[in-house]
């Protein structure tokens, strides 16, 4: 079978294939989440011989609040950087990422299951109708679920974290310039990020928000240097540089931490 290990702070894992003799060295380009299960593995090979293996986890209950035992800056600052994902709401610069309870994915499961057998229903008809008012129904519950998710979750950073960095990003401008309709007012980054601006107020916390075409994606978190041709199909980022690997949304986590930061010591200094 594939493998288990201890995954708390770990940057090295030894994967055993079903095939293989022998372990295979991993190099992880991303935290592993603790209490998940090893669904499947995938493996493939770049153009210049590399291997990748990705994995898949699942997890039954979503990931707790952020630990107190929070990283600070030189100056004893607690902070943060959360890069919006479609997937995830967020990737941290932790390489943590925010994902929703499992009932609600069943609930959104359920709704299209609903809206299927609606779709073949005659319109106008008795059924129709109690179908639809069961449709929307589910639809309040799932937003109230949603809220009171976004809810916990932003009290929780806003508590814990002194400043909290974010890009400025206009989602209905996003929404339609890349043709991502409903999914990115969906998953809910504009209301969190309401939610992080006034907690962050009511704890006399920071939230930082950084500008929307600063490169946080393309720029190297350890060396620094630039990458332009970066496209959005490349989940990996492999800096010609200094040979960096890493995570596409966890970097631009890192980086929107590191230039939050920077704008707001300026700030204080002024
Ligand atoms: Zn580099």
């Amino acid at each position: 079978m594939l493998w288990s290990l201890s995954t708390r702070f770990l940057t090295n894992a030894l994967l055993k294939l079903p095939k293989l003799k022998t372990l295979i060295k991993l190099k992880l380009h991303r935290k592993i989440k603790e209490g998940g299960v090893l669904k499947s593995a995938t493996i493939s090979m770049d153009r210049n011989g590399r291997f990748f293996v990705s994995l898949k986890y699942e997890y039954k209950e979503p990931k707790a609040a952020p630990s107190a035992n929070t990283h600070t800056d030189n100056q004893g600052i607690r902070a943060i950087g959360l890069d919006m994902s479609l997937e995830h709401l967020y990737v941290d610069s932790d390489g943590d990422t925010a994902e929703f309870p499992r009932f609600y994915r069943q609930q959104e499961e359920k709704l299209a299951k609903l809206q299927h057998v609606l779709s073949g229903m005659k319109r106008g008809s008795k059924r129709y109708e109690r179908q639809k008012h069961k449709i929307a129904k589910l639809h309040e519950k799932i937003a109230a679920q949603r809220r009171d998710f976004l809810d916990k979750l932003s009290y929780n950073l806003a508590y814990h974290y002194d400043v909290i960095c974010i890009e400025d990003l206009n989602m209905h401008a996003m929404a339609q310039s890349l043709h991502l309709g409903k999914s990115v007012m969906d998953v809910g980054w504009g209301m969190f990020t309401r939610m992080l601006e006034y907690k962050c107020k009511r704890f006399g916390h920071t939230l930082v928000k950084i500008d929307q075409w600063y490169p946080s994606s393309k720029t190297c978190c350890h060396c620094g240097s630039r990458k332009d041709d970066l496209t959005l199909s490349d989940r990996l980022y492999i800096c010609p540089v200094c040979g960096n690997i890493i995570d596409r949304d966890w970097q631009a986590a890192i980086n929107i931490k590191e230039e939050g930061l920077r704008l707001y010591h300026q700030e204080q200094a002024a």
